[in-house]
């Protein structure tokens, strides 16, 4: 089997990934593969080809041998832009997204849709991009190139679309020929070391860890964690390193009761999480933290979530790669006397939403109401966000934000916690803490849409279903983010009823 850019990669992150696939495939579990995302990836490649202008590409053939010719062909004819170009050198097989020729040396040009996570604001280059370019650094001059410079041409964040779509604005060249020049005395090695591991006859005996989550989610985890108790090391939540729990079970310090018997340091979080589940304790509630912060709550309380989705390219003006755009509203009121309203947006298929969920919003908030959003940071960016679109609603969009309060806050401070709860204060893990036994607040019976993510690709793709299925789907949207303001209602009910019955 030959070894090209992509399974280099993957061996960067665990060379038992190339075992598994060579020797036990039917355990993978696809479903960690984002077929949306990668869609919208390649969309963003095929527009980055013309970065530089006119540029020929090598189409992709089962018959490497034909693309490589082909390569050689263009670069004889010093062609000034190949896009694919094809390399192969000892085993090793690339394609490079974009190759600048010269007249006696090279520039290899790697096309990603992001630097690194799929956050509106991070910029740094993800290290497993660094390994891709290396690779091709490798490859080519292992093929007698002489390659100039390796950069990493990706969508600039800051770009925001006004008019046509601006191609120099949208994407962002960075050198990285350094980083990639120091990465080059390792690779031997590490090419020595894959082949031991995928040529082994028996499972390699390669420990689980976090690699099996970074830079990617492991389809294989299924089959390397069954061994994994639950309430391992890896559980441990409140910002516990990777590093720190690798080290641990490696070490052999695996269950709750192996850390508490190890002198491996635990911040009171972490420690509480672990002696909750050890010693099987009662929920630990701070009285005065969660009297201070029913005490600010006012009557009618608007319970507010969003659900947003991202365009890689943007498609309407004030639209920047990867910006949250929202798409739709929850809105559950609560009045003092325990009656409750419910109002909700759904932007149409294709459309923008913008506009009319934000007239929609300030329709359905009046200027002073309380409102409360679980981890509030994202809802109030929304709101600035739109507020800066729209100078007209502004004053009463920052007024929303200004009296919007986090439902998160007591979990998020430690104010309020259970054994449930485990790792984290998402309300994916207190909803199911507080109500562990309740049909409806579980969003595993939800149709369709049971995640954020699945929200996010719903409306993305919403355009291209028929219209049965966008029935369906839209339903199954409004019933997910319907939930999540309902489970808000009734999760500050639960915090009242424990303070009441404290
Ligand atoms: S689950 Fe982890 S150990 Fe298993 S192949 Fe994947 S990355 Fe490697």
């Amino acid at each position: 089997m030959y070894l090209s850019k992509s399974r280099y990669c993957s061996a960067v992150q665990c060379p038992k990934i190339l075992w598994m696939h060579k020797n036990m495939p039917d355990q993978y579990d696809d479903s960690v593969m984002d077929m949306v995302r990668l869609t919208a990836g390649n969309q963003v490649g095929d527009l980055a080809m013309g970065y530089f202008g006119d540029f020929i590409e090598i189409p992709y053939l089962d018959n490497k041998a034909e693309m490589l010719r082909e390569t050689k062909r263009l670069l004889d004819k010093k062609t000034p832009v190949i896009c694919e170009a094809t390399f192969s050198y000892n085993g090793l097989f690339c394609m490079v997204d974009i190759l600048r020729v010269y007249e006696d040396y090279v520039e290899i040009v790697e096309a990603k849709s992001s630097t690194s996570d799929d956050e509106e604001d991070s910029d740094d280059i993800k290290e497993i991009f660094l390994h891709d370019m290396a690779f091709q650094y490798y490859v080519l001059t292992g093929c007698g190139l002489n390659v100039r410079s390796v950069s990493l041409l990706s969508l600039n964040r800051k770009y925001e679309r006004f008019g046509e779509l601006d191609i120099q604005q949208l994407f962002k060249l960075t050198d990285c020929t350094e980083a990639v020049l120091n990465m080059q005395d390792a690779i031997p090695e590490r090419l020595d070391n894959i082949e031991n591991v995928v040529m082994a006859e028996t499972e390699p005996d390669i420990l689980v860890g976090s690699h099996c989550d970074s830079p990617y989610e492991c389809g294989y985890k299924g089959w390397c964690w069954r061994d994994v108790p639950e309430n391992s090391v890896f559980d441990i939540g409140w910002h516990m390193w990777g590093s720190k729990k690798d080290a641990a079970y490696k070490a052999g310090i695996i269950t709750f009761a192996d850390v508490l018997n190890s002198d491996i340091g635990l911040s009171d979080k972490q420690r509480r999480q672990v002696e909750t589940v050890v010693y099987n304790q009662p929920p630990s509630i701070d009285r005065p933290a969660i009297e201070a912060f029913l005490s600010k709550l006012r009557y009618p309380i608007y319970h507010l979530d969003f659900e947003t989705y991202q365009q890689l390219i943007p498609l309407w003006d004030g639209v920047r790669p990867y910006r949250q755009i929202p798409f739709q509203y929850s809105l559950h009121i609560e009045h003092e006397d325990g009656t409750l309203e419910h109002k909700e947006f759904l932007g149409k298929a294709g459309e923008d939403p913008r506009r009319l969920i934000t007239e929609r919003l300030c329709e359905d908030i009046p200027i002073g109401a309380f409102s409360l959003a679980y981890n509030m940071t994202f809802e109030k960016k929304r709101l600035e966000h739109l507020a800066e679109l729209y100078p007209d609603l502004a004053e009463h969009l920052l007024d929303i934000a200004e009296n919007m309060y986090d439902l998160c806050g007591p979990f998020k401070n430690g104010d309020y916690y259970c054994k449930a709860m485990g790792r984290g204060y998402s309300i994916k893990y207190v909803l199911p803490a507080l109500f562990p036994n309740d049909p409806d607040m579980d969003y595993n019976k939800l149709e369709i849409v049971k995640h954020g993510r699945d929200a996010m690709n719903a409306f993305a793709t919403l355009h291209e279903k028929p219209p049965e299925e966008v029935e369906q789907i839209r339903k199954a949207l409004l019933a997910y983010c319907k939930l999540d303001t309902l489970a808000m209602v009734k999760i500050l009910g639960k915090l009242q009823e424990q303070f009441r019955n404290e």
